[in-house]
């Protein structure tokens, strides 16, 4: 979603006749695209903020922040930047740029703490004062994204998400679930398909509530459908399905479309029922079983990709146990493992943080080595099997592409040039994280 934000507000910026930099150091305007699921991502740009007072002693730098911020951060942020938008009111950016109070140039130079310009302070936090419950324009979805890649793009179908699981930062930082109407959707596919792009990501907070807010009563399986008629060489993926929303028809549908790999991201976020409940999940982790028992039967060659948090309030061994059996027992293609991180605001953050560091570590570590024994047993099976991949990235002679089932692999270069094409890959050396293989043809 992010991705999606920063190519929309490029997009922006280029109209405006800015110029885009792939060196921050020749930048004279940084905006930051936040993400508030984890602390981590928050104490980058604390780190980030240092760096950029290091310039600004001595050249003007403007800094703009947006994306995913909780109110809390905002506060505090509001001092470090410029300008603190609304990723809702992107298409006023321009225009907030050029009412910033202090142009860069006019500011104090100094160490930590410098930007004590009362105006600017109060600038940001007007800015930021408008929050969740904004009337939302849709002007974010019509903006037209500056794309990043030639051959591969992620267009949201929808933002804000309503489902309030209590560890949550989204549901404030993004808003209510706003679902974006069905012909934006494929117009953008078919502009992109007809540019030759091979590679479609839908994004949502839950795709699966796709729709429940529009007139019209288009559903997800819906959108899938019509997107699969566009015609042209390209393949589409979706993320995040939420397991209490996953339809029967969505399964049927994605078992029978063309250019809809087999592959669905499902998170599991715990296997423990007593955790679900305080996750505010709304499935037990026999009905998750069920899910996926359901998924495989209809769809036999399925990949399924998961989310998984440890260390919440309160996890104990047994609740940490179930977890592993439900690893154990469905063999993902791979898990995001993460560690409970608590977010200012919501409702977990009330309950007390009592895992410590060190145990959440060590059963990152227990669940992701279980994962490992699981991958290298399953993709020794797929050596002397071949894949259709699409190449997408390049480092040290050897291209990097996944397959249709979102597995990495790794091929030796080839004098021509293979970026953002279709080929088809033997697997002859597949380790627990990488699977090493030849390219037999294109596709
Ligand atoms: N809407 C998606 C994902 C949103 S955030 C969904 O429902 O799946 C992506 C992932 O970050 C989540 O699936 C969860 O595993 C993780 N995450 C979210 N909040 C977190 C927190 N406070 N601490 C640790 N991980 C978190
Ligand atoms: Fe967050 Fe839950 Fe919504 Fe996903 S479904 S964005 S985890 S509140």
């Amino acid at each position: 979603m992010n991705f999606s934000d920063a190519e929309r507000i490029a997009s922006v910026l280029c109209d405006a006749g800015y110029e885009e930099t792939k060196k921050e150091s020749e930048a004279d305007l940084v905006v930051t695209v936040a993400c508030s699921v984890r602390q981590s991502g928050i104490n980058r740009i604390y780190g980030k903020i240092k760096e950029w007072e290091d310039i600004r002693k001595s050249r003007p730098l403007t800094t703009v922040l947006s994306g995913c911020v909780l109110a809390e951060d905002k506060k505090k942020m509001s001092k470090f930047f410029d300008l603190i938008f609304e990723i809702n009111e992107i298409e006023k950016l321009s225009d907030l740029l050029s009412v910033i109070p202090n142009p860069p140039s006019e500011r104090i130079n100094s160490a930590e703490g410098s930007l004590k310009n009362s105006r600017e302070r109060d600038f940001s936090t007007r800015r930021s004062a408008k929050s969740v419950e904004m009337t939302r324009p849709n002007s974010f979805f019509q903006i037209h994204p500056k794309y990043e890649s030639t051959f591969k793009a992620y267009i949201p179908i929808s933002t804000g998400c309503d489902n309030f699981c209590t560890y949550c930062a989204v549901p404030y930082t993004r808003g209510r679930e706003i679902s974006r109407p069905i012909g934006e959707i494929i117009a953008e596919v078919k502009e992109l398909t007809k540019n030759g792009y091979r590679e479609i990501t839908l994004l949502g907070q839950n795709v699966n509530s796709y729709g429940n807010d529009l007139k019209n009563g288009a559903t997800f399986p819906d959108l899938l459908r019509k997107i699969d008629e566009i015609p042209g060489d390209y393949r589409v993926y979706f993320y995040s399905n939420h397991p209490k929303d996953m339809s029967d028809e969505l399964i049927k549908t994605l078992s029978k479309l063309r250019h809809f790999p087999h592959y669905i991201h499902l998170p599991l976020q715990s296997g423990s029922d007593r955790i679900l409940k305080a996750m505010n999940r709304h499935y037990t982790q026999k009905q998750y079983l069920k899910l996926v028992e359901k998924i495989k039967k209809a769809i036999p060659d399925v990949s399924i990709t998961t989310d998984i948090i440890v260390g919440f309030p309160d996890e104990s061994e047994e609740d940490f146990e179930q977890t592993k059996k439900v690893m154990e027992e469905v063999c993902f293609s791979m898990p995001f493992i993460a560690k409970y991180s608590p977010r200012p605001g919501t409702v977990a953050e009330k309950m007390k943080d009592n895992i410590p560091k060190e145990e959440k570590e060590k059963r990152w570590r227990e669940l992701t080595n279980i994962q490992k024994t699981i991958l290298e047993k399953e993709n020794k099976k797929l050596a002397g099997k071949d894949f259709r991949t699409l190449i997408d990235s390049e480092k040290n002679n050897k291209y990097y592409g996944r397959t249709d089932s979102y597995k990495v692999v790794e091929v030796p270069k080839k004098q021509t040039d293979l970026m953002g094409q279709f080929v088809k890959v033997e697997i002859v050396g597949p380790s627990a994280w990488l699977l090493k293989g030849k390219i037999i043809s294109s596709v």
